[in-house]
């Protein structure tokens, strides 16, 4: 039986594709990290409008509901 190998995500190293490499696609944990790590600020990057009109601040706190989820 041969190993495949397929190129991780996020360095681009030939990553083991077996059952053995938990981390697949992914070369390691770290790369698996640092991948899940930036698709999650892009999720928190998203709701983020800045908006023109500066008179909307903290007193006000209207436009700026956190929410759970
Ligand atoms: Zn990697």
């Amino acid at each position: 039986m041969k190993t495949r190998f397929v190129a991780c995500p996020t360095c681009g190293t030939s990553a083991p594709w077996d059952p053995d490499n938990r981390f697949r696609p992914f070369c390691s944990e770290r790369c698996k990290m640092i991948d899940l790590g930036a698709w999650a600020t892009e999720r928190y990057r998203v709701p983020v409008a800045e908006s023109d009109d500066a008179d909307l601040s903290d007193e006000s706190g209207e436009g700026i509901t956190p929410r759970p989820n």
